[in-house]
């Protein structure tokens, strides 16, 4: 069995934001449904068998059920797994007793480091007060802390921290192209949400033109994966994939179970495609700006005609259709 190492647990998808960059395509209208007590143990029984030393954590917003998310933490240290770091948008910060206390469970569980989210994708949700408060009370609290990126708490911070903005208001203070800016700067892996700003960075091309026998290097990489709330890992960079976490792990993916993900790993992106063509998949016209979008909306696809295990979670897809540019 491999060992995830540098992997997180997703508590659930359902966030108070849904930011244009977002990896899983997190919304405040998912379903609330938040990682179980009897999950949390059977995840953290299966990381203590597979030899993983720690696991980070975050969602969607792992902040939205408390009480779950500390129901975790002692599931995982009770199985000698420890937790790298907690991911928080910060919107439940503005109180100072309220964030103190909260801190305060925390640190009695032996967390030590909080992630704060703070990009101009952000705060179309979140306010600046609330992850600058955070920082503080962290800083009071003795906790490490990060901020995911620094460098936009800067460029920030002329704005009115006491609210959010909308896309036009940021378009105004930070410039007409701050979206694709921003996410060209922050290096992000262009998939999720992204995928639908990536047409704004890159040319499309025809389908034909992104086809490789070789599989995806992320695929099967358990150096740094998720596991989620439905027990299922999700491979890093690859939102809508996914796999029973002990079938992943032992890299156990027969054709008939995971159709999607068997042809990705042994014949990558073409087998997928000569077999999502097989079921009546038509590229469109107009091509794709990555091999990601493509592959997303061949699973996209294959959801509604040959539904399969590998092609979730559902709310991933759900979400994503709102905004959908590829079919
Ligand atoms: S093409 Fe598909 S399998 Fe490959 S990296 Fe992109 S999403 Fe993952």
């Amino acid at each position: 069995m491999n060992t995830p190492i540098y992997s997180g647990i997703i508590t659930n998808y359902v966030c108070t934001a849904a930011c244009r960059h977002c990896m899983f395509a997190s919304a405040p209208h998912l379903s609330k449904e938040y990682i179980s007590a009897e999950m949390a143990e059977k995840l953290a029984v299966l990381l203590q068998e597979a030899g993983t030393r720690s696991v980070h954590i975050g969602g969607g917003e792992p902040f939205m059920n408390f009480d779950a998310l500390t129901t975790l933490i002692s599931t995982l240290r009770h199985h000698g797994v420890g937790i790298d770091y907690i991911e928080t948008n910060a919107f439940w910060c503005s109180d100072d007793d309220f964030i103190k206390e909260r801190l305060s469970k925390l640190k009695a569980l032996g967390v030590e480091t909080i992630m704060v989210s703070v990009d101009p994708f952000h705060i179309e949700f979140v306010p600046l007060e609330r992850p600058i408060r955070l920082c503080r009370m962290l800083r009071t609290c003795g906790f490490d802390y990060f901020i995911w990126k620094e460098r936009y708490l800067r460029s920030l911070w002329n704005l009115d921290h006491s609210r959010t903005y909308s896309q036009k208001e940021l378009k105004a203070a930070l410039g007409e192209k701050y979206i694709s800016e921003t996410a060209s700067e922050y290096g992000l892996g262009m998939n999720g949400r992204a995928l639908f700003i990536a047409d704004s960075l890159y040319p499309r091309r025809a389908a034909e033109a992104w086809l490789s026998d070789v599989p995806c290097s992320s695929l099967g990489d358990t150096s740094h994966c998720h596991l989620d709330l439905y027990g299922n890992i999700v491979p890093s960079g690859c939102p809508g994939i996914s796999a029973d976490a002990r079938d992943y792990l032992e890299e156990n993916f027969p054709a008939e179970l995971y159709p999607v993900l068997y042809r990705l790993t042994s014949g990558g992106i073409r087998a997928l495609y000569e077999y999502a063509c097989s079921k009546g998949f038509v590229p469109i016209p107009q091509g794709y700006p990555s091999r990601c979008a493509l592959c997303y909306a061949m699973r996209k696809y294959l959801r509604e005609c040959a539904p399969s295990a590998d092609i979730a979670p559902d709310c991933f897809y759900y979400s994503m259709e709102k905004d959908d540019i590829y079919s």
